[in-house]
């Protein structure tokens, strides 16, 4: 059984930018029921008992457990996304990781324009990450589900969701404009 992990900030710590309205049916709807189904799924299965990460890649050879990779790859891209969220306002990366990004992309700006870029160039449902390999800094986007686990893209760093449900009731079809906020008040690195 997997318990779902608690928000950790408060429901209106992120107003106005992701208000609580959101985070409620976020958190307490689609992350809850991603955690609810993969129960359902994986009771009495080979699966039950697995930590999740394990989950992800068993389910993931196999094209007829599609339905428990897609329910495993949400309840853990959402973990990771609740951590990439800051309530004390936009952070910027360690030391460390600043020298990486500006090696691979220039400037900590221009690497924000390429992940703007990427995030809004993402077709329908996905998540934008960013992620450590060979000493590099990427940013890559994945559909649905997928995430650098599954794909084996990395270390991943942070993510955001970009699913319609992660901004639609504040930005409606404006995600460039939720990419935007993220980055000026939620970024948690
Ligand atoms: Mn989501």
């Amino acid at each position: 059984m997997f318990e779902m992990k608690p928000l950790p900030f408060e429901l209106t710590a992120l107003d106005p930018y992701m208000s609580s309205k959101t985070l409620e049916f976020h958190y307490g709807k689609h992350y809850k029921g991603y955690v609810d189904k993969l129960n359902e799924l994986i009771k009495d299965t080979a699966y039950a008992g697995m930590p999740l990460e394990a989950v992800i890649r068993e389910s993931f050879r196999h094209p007829k457990d599609r339905t428990i990779y897609n329910n495993a790859g949400q309840v853990w891209n959402h973990q990771f996304f609740w951590n990439s969220l800051s309530d004390r306002g936009a952070t910027e990366p360690e030391l460390k990781i600043m020298k990486l990004i500006e090696t691979s992309f220039g400037s900590y700006d221009d690497f924000k324009t390429v992940f703007k870029a990427k995030a809004l160039a993402q077709f329908g449902s996905g998540w934008c990450w960013v992620v450590q390999k060979d000493g590099q800094i990427n940013i890559a986007t994945t559909a649905n589900a997928d995430n650098p686990i599954s794909l084996d893209l990395g270390q991943p760093l942070l993510c955001l969701d970009v699913w319609e449900h992660a901004y639609y009731l504040d930005y409606q079809n404006r995600r460039a404009d939720f990419i935007d906020a993220f980055f000026a008040y939620m970024i948690k690195w």
